[in-house]
């Protein structure tokens, strides 16, 4: 008999899965899903790696997808333990010498399927890039201009494709959990959590493209801080691998091929090539992205040392408003805007001269839609480290331009009340930047 394990992590979809599928050479196979704690429970540079937000977000996610299971009669394993041990654990209940999983981004994620020793297949069901369109790593250009210009009109992404589910799952309802895995859920699980599953994934690709059409006014809205449908919110469910990018892309383009096509259809593609471009960033130079200056040699991974003003970002304590309601916004939510995710790495990183790493490592605790290649790659880039030039921004004039009454800041800090843009002033224990004085000019003015 011979058995294979189906690792689930990243694969939490019925649609366009090749996971599911009719998996030839195995007699029988074995669903399984992991949540390793030392992912979520330690701390990198001092920073726990995941708010009690995130954690029971994904324990939410996963017990949901169990339950999915069930309802088809079908068992599938949740284990919480270490990722490695739990998989072997399991191929030796199963007497399974294979492992079939999602291809990671995340380098501490391939290496745990390795160190299994099991004979790995691995799909890469989450990247638009899949099969003949597979980039050679060696040659894949450095810019990400450079990167659009070479995939884009090769990028007859496929059809999600129509797959027989397999009826080789087997599994004893017994094992599906242990003890230790019951334990940590009777501890972690708290039913309030966001629920971010497949369901919730379809429902807003829908509503955002078809219902609301907000995918007509993607470009222009997509800067904004916050609005339920200035963006496309896709981020949680493209990370936790409930939504496929080539389902969502190609939704996209029948809309332009049904509805109408405009700069803003276009762009929303635009941006999950950025996605696209950091996941073969991330493979190409592996855990090299978490050198001091990303890849560029000499590699330096001693931990970042913060000081006073980093606790103060943290907390969104720093006296800028633009910069303290976005952090508010993170803690609260879970999620901030590109725009928020910009102009707080820019102040982090430029102004208040932090490693660039320590925003990152913070960013990986708070954010629902975490994401190893898009989260450090993205910070990497402001920071100018890796492949990119520096990009710091004017954080006065972005608030001008991006919350012109403060409304947003208002909402995020109650405290302040000041009316109009004058709410961004800041206060007096930031350090004026020089190239700030014409827009605070502008400030004033509107008093
Ligand atoms: C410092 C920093 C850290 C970030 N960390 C993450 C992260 O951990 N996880 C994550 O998914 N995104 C991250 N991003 C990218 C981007 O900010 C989010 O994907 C986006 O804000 C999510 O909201 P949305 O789904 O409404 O995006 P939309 O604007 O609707 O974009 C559609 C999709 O395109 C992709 N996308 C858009 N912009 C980017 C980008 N700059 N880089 C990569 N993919 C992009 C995302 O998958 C997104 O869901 C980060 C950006 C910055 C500047």
């Amino acid at each position: 008999m011979k058995r294979a394990l189906v690792l689930f992590n990243q694969a939490l979809r019925w649609h366009d899965n090749l996971l599911l599928s009719e998996h030839a050479y195995f007699d029988q196979l074995i669903a399984v899903v992991v949540l390793d704690p030392a992912e979520y429970l330690t701390e990198q540079y001092g920073i726990k790696r995941a708010s009690a937000q995130r954690l029971q977000a994904q324990l939410k996610l996963l017990l949901d997808w169990q339950q999915q299971w069930q309802q088809k009669q079908l068992v599938l394993h949740l284990r919480i333990g270490d990722t490695t041990s739990c998989l072997l654990q399991l191929a030796q209940q199963y007497q399974a010498q294979s492992l079939i999983a999602a291809e990671p981004t995340a380098p501490e994620q391939y290496q745990q399927l390795k160190s299994t020793g099991l004979a790995l297949r691995l799909y890469d069901i989450n990247s638009l890039l899949q099969h003949q369109l597979r980039p050679d790593l060696a040659s894949l250009p450095k810019s990400f201009s450079a990167f659009r210009k070479q995939r884009e009109p090769e990028l007859l992404v496929q059809r999600p494709l129509q797959l027989k589910f397999s009826g080789q799952f087997y599994g004893e309802t017994k094992l599906a959990l242990d003890t230790v895995s019951a334990d940590f859920i009777s501890r972690y699980h708290t039913p309030t959590a966001a629920l971010l599953n497949e369901a919730a994934a379809l429902e807003r690709l829908t509503k955002f493209i078809w219902q609301q059409r907000a995918v007509l006014h993607y470009k222009q809205s997509r800067d904004a801080l916050d609005g339920d449908w200035n963006s496309s919110l896709w981020c949680f469910y493209l990370a936790n691998g409930s939504l496929s990018p080539c389902y969502a892309w190609q939704q996209v383009v029948d809309f332009e091929q049904q509805q109408m096509a405009n700069e803003s259809t276009y762009w929303i593609r635009f941006e999950l090539l950025w996605r696209e471009y950091f996941r073969w960033q991330m493979r190409q130079h592996n855990s090299a992205w978490f050198s001091k200056n990303a890849f560029r040699p000499p590699l330096d991974f001693s931990a970042p040392i913060p000081d006073k003003r980093f606790e103060l970002w943290c907390k969104g304590q720093t006296g800028l408003p633009l910069v303290d309601a976005n952090i508010q916004m993170l803690l609260h939510t879970g999620w901030m805007s590109n725009r928020g995710r910009q102009n707080v790495a820019s102040y982090l990183i430029f102004e208040l001269q932090q490693d660039w790493r320590l925003g990152a490592a913070f960013f990986e605790q708070h954010l629902l839609d975490y994401d190893c290649a898009s989260n450090w790659c993205n910070w990497a880039y402001i920071a100018g480290v890796g492949n990119s030039g520096a990009r710091q921004f004017n954080l006065i004039k972005q608030a001008l331009t991006h919350d012109p009454h403060g409304d947003f800041v208002r909402h995020w800090l109650p405290e302040k009340t000041t009316a109009g843009a004058l709410v961004h002033w800041p206060e007096a224990k930031v350090q004026l930047q020089d190239f700030w004085l014409p827009f605070l000019k502008q400030l004033k003015s509107k008093a």
